[in-house]
């Protein structure tokens, strides 16, 4: 393995599923839902098979997808993206990422993400040999949000990148419009261009609305804009994302993710194309449910003694857990099967500074009722 790969070992996903797995624990950690999308999206993958949309489909995604993807951003964001040369399909939003870091950074390049950060972050940084600077989020009233003086410090002469992710897992901070001026100011004062990972956009609470950064006056043209399937409609195993972005970028990443993967799986497109264009009642539904699930995992914490923090997007509460009297995240995480069943996320893997984040933990509420309602009973052991 090259050396710039090695710190990066097993992701803590792949390490804490297998945990659960072998304990028989609940798995709060992982990000995703146990129960299925929408039955007529299902189907429509089905009979994609069936009726022989088996063969490699177009470099930049089929074209009703494309057009599904456009008519989205049009009708949600009044964002308008060209289908023939704007959009392109990739492999989950994880390709995305990767393809859009690769594509813009050279060996050197600074790219700046908030920490805690999505794992795969950092390891595309390295990949393209590039270097994360991290900004850090912290608490401030019970919501992790960063200081935009941090941010300013953390620009320098090489930053190429400003990587964004919102609503932020792991935190479940929806950015503000302030918050993203903050970042729209900076980027086109310096020049950079941001990519942002928009994975749960749909998934918000309390009336919170998701705001895309491109909406923002001057940064549809310096904007690779990222979503995926896989949260929208909860079918995380089906791997199907996509970047919306001028054609400059567009063609900047398709010549990196062609030879990465060439393409994206074909029947998939066809069904998250019926999903854009007649599931999106399914997924205001899916939304309230979570905001009901995320209410009760907070309060089963909460009486379990951990110290929570209301998250206003995503799948995840983040706790602190020093009421508790533990201190370190990871070493509770690789306990707490043996002492309450349950697997759950150390956040402090989301930072350059663990430091900052090792009293937290976090906790995935896109699960049954009743396995939360488990989780928390048999969490309420710990104090
Ligand atoms: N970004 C974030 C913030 C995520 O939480 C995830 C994981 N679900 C991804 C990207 C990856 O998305 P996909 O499965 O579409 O590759
Ligand atoms: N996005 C999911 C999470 O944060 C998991 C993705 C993965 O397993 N790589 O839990």
């Amino acid at each position: 393995l090259v050396a710039r790969m090695r710190a990066f070992g097993t992701t803590i996903f792949a390490e804490m599923s297998a945990l659960a797995a072998e304990t028989g624990s609940i798995n709060l950690g992982q990000g995703f839902p146990d129960t299925d999308g929408p039955a007529a999206m299902l189907d429509r993958a089905v009979q994609a098979i069936t009726a022989g949309a088996n063969q490699y489909p177009p470099g930049p995604g089929i074209l009703e997808l494309r057009r599904a993807i456009s008519e989205h951003r049009s009708a949600h964001y009044d964002l308008s993206y060209d289908p023939a040369g704007e959009i392109l399909v990739t492999v989950g939003a994880t390709e995305a990422i990767a393809s859009a870091v690769l594509a813009l950074c050279e060996p050197g390049d600074e790219v700046i993400a908030f920490e805690p950060y999505y794992d795969s972050y950092a390891a595309s940084i390295a990949l393209a040999q590039a270097r994360l600077v991290a900004v850090t989020m912290r608490p401030v009233e019970g919501r992790f949000t960063f200081d935009p003086d941090e941010l300013r410090a953390a620009v320098t002469p090489r930053t190429r990148v400003i990587l964004v992710n919102s609503p932020h897992n792991p935190t479940g901070t929806v950015f503000t419009r302030a918050e993203l001026e903050a970042i729209a100011e900076l980027c086109q004062e310096r020049g950079l261009i941001a990519v942002t990972d928009e994975v749960y956009e749909h998934l918000t609470f309390d009336g919170v609305e998701h705001i895309p950064l491109a909406t923002l006056p001057g940064m549809r043209e310096r904007t690779v804009m990222i979503s995926s399937a896989g949260k929208t409609f909860s079918v995380t195993g089906w791997k199907t994302g996509w970047i919306c972005a001028p054609p400059t970028l567009v063609t900047a990443v398709q010549t990196v993710k062609q030879f990465l993967t060439f393409t994206s799986s074909a029947p998939w497109q066809l069904a998250v194309a019926y999903g854009l264009r007649h599931e999106l009642e399914w997924v205001s539904a899916l939304r309230a449910g979570l905001q009901d699930k995320r209410d009760r995992l907070m309060e089963g914490l909460a009486a379990a003694g951990f110290s929570v923090l209301r998250p206003s997007g995503t799948y995840f509460v983040q706790t602190d857990i020093r009421p508790l009297g533990f201190t370190d995240g990871l070493e509770l995480t690789r306990r707490l099967p043996e002492l309450a069943g349950v697997v759950a996320i150390p956040t402090q893997v989301f930072y350059d500074h663990a430091d900052r984040g090792r009293h937290f933990v976090r906790f995935a509420f896109c699960k049954k009722d009743e396995v939360i309602d488990e989780a928390v009973t048999r969490l309420k052991h710990l104090s």
